[in-house]
C-alpha cells in the first residue's frame, strides 16, 4: 500500500442508517494529517502491523465534516474507515 500523505484525496466510507434506510457509502475525502503511517510499526519481514490512520475532511453532497484517527480498511465494508480509490 502506498503511503499516505496529506493532500491525498482517498474514500471514506460512511455509515449507514442503522435501520437500513441508507447503507455505506464510498465519499470522497483529502486526508488533512497522518496519524501513523504505514512506515510505522512494521515486523522483522517488513510486514505492516500498525494500520495506517489519518485525519479526514470528507466531502459529502451535501457538507462536510472533519474527522480524525480514521483507520485503513482496504474496502468499502466498514462505514467509519478510508481506503484508496483503487481499492474499489
Ligand atoms: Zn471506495
Amino acid at each position: 500500500m502506498p503511503e499516505p500523505s496529506v493532500g491525498d484525496i482517498v474514500h471514506y466510507v460512511s455509515y449507514g442508517t442503522p435501520g437500513g434506510e441508507y447503507g455505506k457509502e464510498c465519499r470522497a475525502a483529502v486526508i488533512t494529517a497522518v496519524v501513523a503511517g504505514t512506515d510505522r510499526g512494521k515486523d522483522e519481514h517488513g510486514v505492516t502491523t500498525a494500520p495506517a490512520v489519518v485525519s479526514l475532511a470528507v466531502l459529502n453532497p451535501t457538507g462536510m465534516f472533519f474527522n480524525e484517527q480514521v483507520a485503513y480498511e482496504g474496502s468499502a465494508e466498514d462505514g467509519g474507515t478510508w481506503h484508496w480509490r483503487a481499492d474499489d
